[in-house]
């Protein structure tokens, strides 16, 4: 009869060397210690098997996902449970959770995160990309402006078909900071190109501080807008976000509240008061901001 407890030189060397083979360089680092646990009778024989598979797994999982977030470009990790949702009382953390699921990806449907400035948008959108890749799904992160940069360049170079499959790959793309820049002229409709392709065929996650109606002046085209939007808001999920920077909180006071307000998804007012509305900073003049 075989020894129940066979931790024998021999025996462990060829678990060594099988590990080795199997490239299972983390299981043959924990090894040694494992074995020792067994013979001290601290864990039995299943539960040495269960702990060196799982040490190799979590292993393999970890350089899987660190791979992933480099192909996808996100290089600044942010995750749901660093965020404070106490700071933005207006967001609905079970909303933003049901979306960590993740069935909008499986969907294809299209995110919208809008928001003043600091408010945590691309924060969120990073946190919900990095679920995603954790769950296996491919993702890549870019801003308007660094996509419309890639698309243009391969415009000129001829390749325009082959880098819109490139950005179709992924089954959410996230684009970042729409708003803040002013789009190239002709980017508009490269954009479009990207979001036609990928209309009902994945998923994306788009941030930016400016309402729907202002998109006509975010790219610079009415008619393009409507375009970009007819098919971004299709199966679409809208999450505003009304509340004040989290860059700024230690100095909220200084915030004009203007600049404190909501980017609002409806039309913005024909005539638009010329000074910020409400009460003024009571510490100092805006420019006060550092
Ligand atoms: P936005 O994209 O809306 O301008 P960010 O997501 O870049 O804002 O947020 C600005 C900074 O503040 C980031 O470092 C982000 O991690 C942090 N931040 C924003 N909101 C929160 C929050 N509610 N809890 C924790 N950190 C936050
Ligand atoms: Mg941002």
């Amino acid at each position: 009869m075989t020894n129940a407890l066979d931790t024998t030189p021999s025996t462990i060397d060829r678990i060594r060397h099988d590990l080795v083979g199997l490239k299972m360089p983390r299981a043959l680092e924990a090894l040694d210690h494992i074995v020792r646990r067994l013979e001290q009778g601290e864990i039995a024989a299943l539960e040495a098997m269960d702990i060196l598979l799982s040490e190799e797994l979590t292993l393999r999982e970890n350089s899987r996902i660190k791979t992933a977030l480099r192909m996808g470009r996100l290089a600044t990790i942010k995750t749901l449970a660093g965020f404070d949702f106490s700071f933005q009382p207006s967001l609905d953390r079970d909303r933003i959770f049901t979306l960590a699921q993740l069935g909008f990806v499986a969907r294809c449907e299209v995110v919208h995160l809008l928001g003043p400035p600091g408010t945590g948008k691309s924060h969120l959108a990073i946190a919900l990309a990095v679920e995603a890749v954790k769950a296996g799904k491919s993702v890549y992160f870019c801003t308007l402006a660094e996509l419309i940069a890639a698309l243009a360049r391969a415009e000129r170079e001829g390749r325009l078909q082959e880098r819109i499959r490139f950005f179709c790959r992924p089954a959410l793309l996230v684009v970042d900071e729409i708003g803040y820049l002013p789009v190239v002229h002709g980017g508009g409709n490269l954009f479009f190109q990207l979001v036609n392709a990928r209309y009902e065929k994945g998923a994306m996650i788009l941030t930016s501080n400016r309402g729907f109606a202002e998109w006509g002046e975010v790219f610079g085209d009415p008619v393009v807008a409507t375009a970009l939007l007819d098919r971004l808001l299709h199966h679409a999920v809208v999450v505003q976000i009304e509340g004040s920077s989290y860059r700024l909180r230690q100095h909220a006071e200084l915030m004009p509240e203007h600049l404190r307000s909501k980017a609002s998804i409806t039309p913005p007012t024909l005539n638009p008061p010329s000074r910020p509305r409400g009460r003024p900073p009571k510490n100092g003049h805006p420019s006060a901001i550092p």
